[in-house]
């Protein structure tokens, strides 16, 4: 744990730090950087090379705008690369956030400009004020401040990595860590792109659910018929899909399929009038499942049908479909492979048939859960640093989404530890209308980050 010394230090440094740093976020909220093809790309560009002069300032030696090829053969969106190189013997941390926003949807929807940040009581207002320029300015105002404390004796290597495109999908991202896997090979890694436990209450989020989506057809027949000549002896797809796709979930409403992993039952309480509330839960039904809420949330199959391809109503007549579509989404724990579970998935749909149908199962995406090791090193001064800047015990903390890059981080960097970290809260409203930081949290973000840091800089771990 940092000693008290340095501890008072690096509060005293981010403290004479704060309000530029929140001046400067400011600054980067007013540049509408959404990596959207049907929004102005020069826009991307222009924050990038914002941050890129902002990581100049912070001191790092090295600072340069990178790009990698999507699939598709294009140029991905322009990413910011900073280094500070490590003294002999020293580690190395890699410290991750997006300078691309998401689009502000309807204008009508928000209570001020999205790209004029606004201070209204203890909360910033406008599009990226939290997710995740609040990241961005994380990172290079902590650095700074290690600087301060540290100055020559800053041993430690640090690497700034600021994508460009995380809100479109971040499609050139493996591309890139395959690119650029030289310059990014880090000991830890700081994703400070998640959510805190609330306002007040730091949080480690420590496990991701993965997720896969298949596409089931089912055919019943050769072709349409008419329902009044040729109903009874045979069914129309869609009644045979609609019995397929219930036998997906038991009476309770737990997955069916048979073999998906199930995880431990979490140690944090997910309380259910919290999760009501934040669901927006219709008042007299049950929850779905069994176990804790944070268990089915963050450790238990979670399957929905996300599509269908049936006759809508309007065009309904006296007719039985031959054919019926259905995408499922399935999230999937840790220690779930995400092929496995295409796999069992496929094997439920081909057992559960009805009635003699044809049924096929398509696999689409599937992306690797994710769990993060506490008991490293890193974690623990993480954790450790998070307790000094809130004065409180932060928490751990699962996450019933997927970050699909922070597989792509772990595929490409096994060794080292993903730690992370956030800026929001859950009334941050991140993607919505409304978005908002809140302050005081900023600034403990930042000096947990410092300490971290501090913590992090001594030879040969
Ligand atoms: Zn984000």
């Amino acid at each position: 744990m940092p000693n008290p010394q340095v501890e008072i230090e690096v509060k005293n440094s981010v403290d004479s730090r704060f309000s530029s740093a929140l001046e400067t976020l400011k600054r980067l909220v007013a540049i509408p950087s959404v990596a959207w093809e049907s929004h102005d790309l020069t826009k991307v560009r222009e924050s990038a090379e914002a941050v890129k002069e902002l990581a100049r300032e912070a001191g790092f030696d090295e600072v340069e705008i990178l790009t990698a090829q999507q699939p598709d053969g294009r140029d991905g969106m322009p990413a910011v690369v900073a280094h500070k190189k490590p003294s002999p013997g020293y580690p190395t941390v890699l410290l991750y956030a997006h300078h691309d926003v998401q689009p502000v949807g309807d204008g009508a929807d928000w209570n001020t400009d999205p790209w004029a940040a606004t201070e209204i009581g203890d909360r910033l207002y406008g599009r990226g004020a939290a997710d995740d320029k609040a990241g961005v300015m994380t990172h290079l105002t902590s650095v700074a401040a290690v600087q301060d404390v540290c100055g020559d004796d800053l041993g430690l290597g640090i690497t700034l990595f600021i994508e460009g495109e995380e809100e479109a999908g971040s499609p050139s991202f493996k591309n890139f860590l395959q690119t650029y896997r030289d310059k990014l090979e880090a000991d830890a890694i700081v994703v400070a792109d998640s959510s805190n436990w609330r306002a007040g209450v730091p949080a480690l989020t420590t496990s991701l659910r993965g997720v896969i989506s298949g596409t089931i057809t089912v055919r019943t027949l050769d072709h349409a018929l008419h329902s009044g000549m040729f109903g009874g002896p045979v069914v129309d797809a869609n009644t045979a899909m609609v019995r397929l796709l219930a036998s997906l979930h038991d009476d309770k409403g737990s997955v069916a399929v048979e073999g998906l992993v199930r995880g431990d039952e979490p140690s944090l309480t997910y309380e259910e009038s919290d999760f009501r509330k934040d669901a927006g839960t219709l008042p007299e039904a049950p929850l779905t499942g069994v176990g804790s809420v944070a268990s089915r949330l963050w450790q238990q199959p979670a399957l929905s049908i996300i599509g269908m391809d049936v006759t809508p109503v309007d065009q309904s007549s006296n007719t039985m479909a031959a054919t019926a579509r259905a995408r499922v989404s399935l999230r999937v724990p840790p220690g779930q492979d995400p092929e496995k579970a295409h796999r069992l998935l496929s094997e439920h749909v081909s057992k559960h048939a009805p009635w003699g149908s044809e049924v096929d199962y398509e696999a689409g995406e599937a992306g690797q859960p994710f769990e993060a090791d506490v008991t490293s090193e890193a974690a623990e001064a993480v954790l450790g640093a998070m307790r000094s800047a809130w004065s409180t015990e932060p928490v751990l903390m699962g996450m019933g989404g997927s970050i699909p890059f922070v597989a792509s981080l772990v595929e490409t960097f096994p060794q080292a530890s993903i730690l992370i970290t956030g800026i929001e809260d859950p009334d941050t409203r991140a993607h919505s209308a409304n978005e908002s930081l809140y302050i005081p949290d900023f600034q403990r973000a930042i000096v947990s980050e410092a300490l971290f840091l501090t913590h992090m800089n001594k030879k040969g771990q």
